[in-house]
């Protein structure tokens, strides 16, 4: 069965757990500091700070940027269900506006739609690694606080430079079904010195001395809290691997998007199929290469997703949509058409870095018997 994803590890991240577990210190401590540099350097931002998450880093922004009851915040309903599930966790709500179907992502003008007296901040999510329009949608709501789900987006560039430079704060994840991956994990990046130092405190339950500074100077004076902070930690075995995999990354972009090149113009065959592309204004790390279904295509999306099994690919149903999920069933209606299109007839084919050109023919050839073509 060839695999929607499969992360990309060597030998290298055995030695750097291997090296961690031999120092006697695997918690929180000078390989996340080290690991924090790194990551924010490489997307231009001032400051990272790492999460156990991209979950609980969008949950510090929020918190950060005051978000909290009364507050409403506008967010893609097509999206994975945390970037919801996070405005519910500082009490305040949320609000779904529509998506540009090409890319996926919330415009200005979608966002426009769901604003309200009470709106406070927007979370505009790079969804499957295709950058949003961040600078229109700061020149058209600049009043609101923009956090970036950049989730999906480490190596995707915007305007010729990193998605997150420039970003307020920026929330990333670690996952496996990311690029880059240490398991779980999340970074949270901001220029504000302000910001990431309470984000760095609030991730260690807000503590006046961190563990790890306390072990390196050999403090002994007693530690305050200064709020009520939660545990967020990433752990020093976790960002051994992620500074391996963050030295690797330019290199999975790289063979991502020649597989997705490969993979559009294979695809262009197929009547009225359409793949997922890089916008005008930046190129995507196609984290997720999806394609939607025209309405004349022979099958549904869930007997394509059989039959793809049946012949050895396995492909997923396309991105999310929240507000059909049980736990938003009760703020609607909604009107969000374009995110309702593409839920429903999109799918997520098979793209990791190891993946062979014979395992992307076989693909490609499985989605032309199922369109009921000859092939190439
Ligand atoms: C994966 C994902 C998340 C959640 O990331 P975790 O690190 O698993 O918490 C949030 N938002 C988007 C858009 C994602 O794709």
């Amino acid at each position: 069965m060839i695999p929607v994803m499969r992360p990309w590890f060597g030998p290298e991240e055995q030695a750097a757990v291997g090296e961690v577990i031999a120092s006697g210190w695997v918690a929180q401590g000078p390989k996340v500091a080290e690991f924090e540099r790194g990551f924010a350097a490489s997307v231009g931002a001032g400051h990272g700070v790492a999460a156990s998450s991209c979950t609980t880093a969008l949950h510090l922004a929020l918190v950060l940027g005051g978000v909290g009851p009364g507050d409403e915040v506008v967010v893609p309903s097509l999206s994975f269900i945390a970037t919801a599930n996070v405005v519910r966790y500082v009490g305040a709500t949320p609000v779904f506006a529509d998506i540009d179907p090409a890319t996926g992502n919330l415009t200005a003008k979608t966002i426009e739609a769901a604003l309200s007296p009470r709106t406070r901040a927007v979370i505009v999510v790079h969804q499957g690694g295709v950058p949003a329009d961040v600078d229109e949608i700061r020149a058209a709501h600049g009043e609101l606080l923009l956090v970036e789900d950049a989730a999906c987006a480490a190596g995707s560039t915007y305007r010729g430079r990193p998605v997150g430079v420039g970003a307020a704060v920026a929330a990333w994840s670690f996952h496996p079904r990311k690029l880059l991956t240490t398991g779980e994990g999340g970074m949270l990046t901001t220029d504000d010195a302000g910001w990431a130092a309470r984000a760095r405190r609030l991730r260690e339950h807000a503590m006046s001395v961190s563990a790890a500074d306390r072990h390196a100077g050999g403090s002994t004076a007693p530690e305050e809290y200064t709020e009520v902070g939660y545990n967020y930690r990433m752990t020093d075995l976790q960002a051994a691997v992620g500074l391996v995999q963050l030295g690797r990354l330019p290199a999975m972009v790289a063979r991502r998007r020649a597989l997705a090149a490969r993979y559009q113009e294979l695809l262009a065959g197929i009547p009225g199929l359409v793949t997922v592309r890089d916008p005008e204004h930046g190129e995507g790390n196609y984290q997720s290469f999806w394609i939607a279904l025209p309405g004349d295509f022979p099958m549904s999306r869930g007997d394509l997703l059989h039959f793809l099994a049946g012949h050895g690919v396995s492909a997923r149903r396309g991105i999310m949509a929240a507000h059909l999920e049980p736990a938003y069933a009760s703020g609607g209606p909604y009107d969000l058409p374009a995110t309702e299109w593409l839920t429903a007839n999109s799918l997520i084919l098979p793209l990791f870095h190891a993946m062979t050109e014979d395992e992307h023919d076989r693909v490609v050839a499985a989605l032309y018997a199922a369109a009921g073509l000859p092939g190439l």
